[in-house]
């Protein structure tokens, strides 16, 4: 593929804002029902009729979230989507519009806000939602961005995190650890290319995990199947910040403890053999990696035979008394209590 090695660089300050957010976001359109008014009024106006409202925020900042060297402007924005909607998933909702907030420092031309705005509206395609809002403001250094993400749901499928109870199973959608190890393959990667410049990585035997790591897909299909199924979980989180951490939560926010089976943990072959290079045991990882986006949830025993069988869905484990506590039971059948190494921005 040839590489355009002088890209056209279009300074923001030629546009002005009201000229900026009008050239990018020009293209959208609205397509759910719920969108009243979008963009381009002093506020968005919706309708949700007789359906509960849901709502989340992010807040992603260069350098602490996303490193630019290696994450492709179209790839972040269409992420920063994604990390919103995932959120909403995991109220057992269904995602309709989100609002797109952007500070970022002159060192940004226009023609980069168009590819991060290229990567937001197929994420909206996708996902079926619609842009109608946001702001944008210049910053001393670096990028900012903050996406909030609405949705609706019947108050009846509500999926809060504090309905597990003691006996209901464990789920966990698609297959853990890619995205942790997917970032690692990209570090050493940028390591190297530091070194020499002129070195041309070989991604493609990383490619599933790379993936993981730079376009996630949130899971709005689940929220369908599990509405097909008639199974509603009784309590569901995303991953974002690794298995452990969010068993955790569900375990706190409902006062129950876990038995979490080694062996039932979804890895994918590529995560197997990429953790064996990086000498890293991938139930670690599985556990500890952040930045999935599976969810995952409790069922009551009796919904079993309605998610049997299904390739996406894994049983990995059961709730159990408060009193028992949250463990991990390895190959070896010993039991280790579950700790959190999620991430943290903070470096604790
Ligand atoms: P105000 O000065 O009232 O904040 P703006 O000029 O910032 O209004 O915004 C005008 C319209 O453009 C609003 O509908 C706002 O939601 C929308 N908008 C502003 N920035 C963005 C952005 N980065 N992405 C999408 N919509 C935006
Ligand atoms: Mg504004």
């Amino acid at each position: 593929m040839l590489e355009d090695k002088n890209p056209a660089r279009t300074s923001l300050e030629n546009l002005g804002e009201f000229g900026l957010i009008k050239h990018l976001t020009q293209h959208f359109e609205l397509a759910q029902p719920s969108s009243i008014k979008g963009i381009g009024d002093d506020a968005a106006i919706l309708d949700f009729k007789d359906k509960k409202t849901v709502v989340s925020t992010d807040l992603l900042v260069e350098g602490v979230h996303f490193d630019l060297s290696y994450m492709p402007l179209k790839h972040l924005g269409y992420k920063s989507v994604i990390v919103n909607l995932s959120d909403i998933y995991a109220m057992n909702a269904q995602a309709t519009q989100i609002t797109v907030s952007l500070a970022v420092s002159n060192r940004f031309p226009l023609e980069a806000l168009e590819e991060f705005y290229a990567g937001v509206a197929q994420a909206c395609k996708m996902y079926k939602v619609d842009l109608i809002g946001g702001d944008t403001t210049s910053s001393t250094k670096g990028m900012l961005i903050s996406v909030t993400a609405l949705g609706v749901v019947d108050e009846k499928d509500i999926s809060y995190r504090t309905g597990a109870k003691p006996n209901d199973l464990l789920v966990v959608t698609g297959d853990l650890g890619g995205a942790y190890l997917g970032l690692q393959v990209l570090e050493r990667e940028k390591e190297v290319f530091k070194v020499n410049p002129n070195s041309q990585p070989d991604l493609e035997p990383y490619s599933y995990i790379v993936e993981r790591q730079l376009k996630p897909e949130a899971r709005k299909d689940i929220v369908e199947l599990l509405q097909k199924l008639e199974v509603r979980p009784t309590a569901m989180i995303d991953i974002s910040d690794g298995l452990s951490s969010e068993i955790l939560h569900l375990c706190d926010q409902s006062q129950v403890g876990c038995n979490l089976f080694e062996d039932k943990i979804p890895l994918d072959p590529t995560v197997i053999s990429t953790a064996e290079e990086f000498n890293m045991d991938s139930t670690m990882i599985a556990l500890g990696g952040g930045e999935e986006y599976e969810l995952l949830f409790t069922i009551d025993q009796a919904d079993f035979p309605k998610i049997k069988g299904n390739p996406n869905l894994t049983v990995i484990g059961h709730m159990t008394s408060k009193g028992e506590g949250a463990h991990l039971v390895t190959r070896a059948n010993t039991k280790i209590e579950l700790t959190a190494q999620g991430w943290n921005s903070f470096g604790e």
